[in-house]
């Protein structure tokens, strides 16, 4: 049953079948949770693992208001427990495919919504560096996340690659928990932020500029790295116990594809100011939405995308 605009949350309505469903449980969908349910739509958060998204990986964040210090996973905590207080948010419902139709129709792992609108906030993933030995050898002392495995490399030498700010939180992380850590980076400046910079100074990590991984040496363990210097040519290999890859992100944006939303040409969805796609009652925010990537940046657009999702619902835009 429907009221103008709006399904009716009676118990006519199957509990497949909602006004929107959120894709993703991190910052922007967990947002988007909490606004939807409060502006009246019926809605779902489905979420493949568990709620968080990227920002559980963080050791420590030091940006997101209110939180002048907090690990990435106490915040998500958090946040989560705030969602939950008004939406049901399904761990391990993994979006398998997603058509569009008179409704939209999603297949997940167990079974079959059908929705109005959809809030794509899948995120994004580790890229990976390409280099030989790195596929095999992760577990083995190569890692995307310094939070989850720094813990094994105490008192052991490790390199962290990369030169934006995840590259130098977890080498700030990596330091603090005893690790002797140096930093690889390909160019002779970082992109991180300048306080990010200024502690790696302070601490001083030793950073070797211009310089790449060509190589992690396979074995049963990683033992070595062979760099190259880019300005000299000059090759060398360093005996390392760890590599702590940083070098960014790529949007999982398969759902997106699906549904022939619009992509940039670095595969981020391409989005309005309120959020809205180019396929109608299809809304993304979040890391796959690509902009700044913050934290505080993917709930603003959670946000702002369960309002766009309301007033479309409220006030379809075949009838304006
Ligand atoms: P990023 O900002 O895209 O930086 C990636 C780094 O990896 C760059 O320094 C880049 O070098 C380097 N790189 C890329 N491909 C490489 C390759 N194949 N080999 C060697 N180096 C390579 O990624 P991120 O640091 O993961 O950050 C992603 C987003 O999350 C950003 O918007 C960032 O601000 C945000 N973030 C924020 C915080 C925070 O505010 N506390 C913490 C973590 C992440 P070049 O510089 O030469 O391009």
């Amino acid at each position: 049953m429907t009221t103008e605009g709006i399904t009716s949350s009676s118990a006519e309505s199957t509990p497949g079948d909602y006004d929107v469903i959120i894709i993703g449980a991190g910052p922007a969908g967990l947002a988007a949770g909490i606004y939807a349910k409060r502006a009246g739509l019926e809605c779902v958060v489905l979420e493949k693992g568990v709620p968080g998204g990227q920002v559980l990986t963080s050791p420590s964040i030091e940006n997101y208001p209110g939180f002048p210090e907090v690990p990435g996973m106490k915040l998500m905590e958090l946040m989560a427990e705030h969602a939950k207080r008004y939406v049901d948010i399904r761990e391990g419902e993994e979006v398998l495919r997603v058509r569009e139709g008179e409704r939209f129709e999603i297949s997940a792992t167990s079974g079959r919504y059908t929705c109005r609108a959809i809030i794509l906030s899948t995120g994004s993933t580790h890229r990976k560096l390409g280099v030989r030995g790195e596929e095999g050898m992760i577990g083995k002392g190569v890692s995307y996340c310094a939070t989850c495995d720094g813990f094994f490399y105490k008192g052991k030498e490790v390199v962290v690659v990369g030169g934006g700010n995840t590259a130098l939180t977890d080498a700030l992380y990596l330091h603090s928990i005893g690790c002797d850590v140096s930093i690889v980076h390909r160019r002779e400046a970082f992109r991180a932020d300048r306080h990010l910079q200024d502690s790696i100074a302070k601490k001083g990590v030793p950073v070797l500029w211009d310089t790449v991984v060509e190589e992690i040496v396979e074995g049963d363990q990683v033992t070595a790295v062979k760099l190259r210097n880019l300005r000299t040519g000059v090759v060398s290999q360093k005996a390392v116990d760890g590599v702590f890859v940083a070098v960014g992100e790529i949007p999982s944006n398969q759902l997106a594809a699906e549904l022939d939303l619009e992509l940039d040409p670095g595969g981020f969805v391409i989005v309005d100011k309120s959020f809205r796609t180019n396929v109608p009652f299809v809304y993304a925010a979040g890391d796959v939405a690509g902009g700044i990537r913050q934290i505080v940046a993917a709930v603003h657009g959670g946000a702002a995308a369960a309002l766009s999702c309301f007033e479309d619902l409220m006030n379809p835009y075949y009838r304006r």
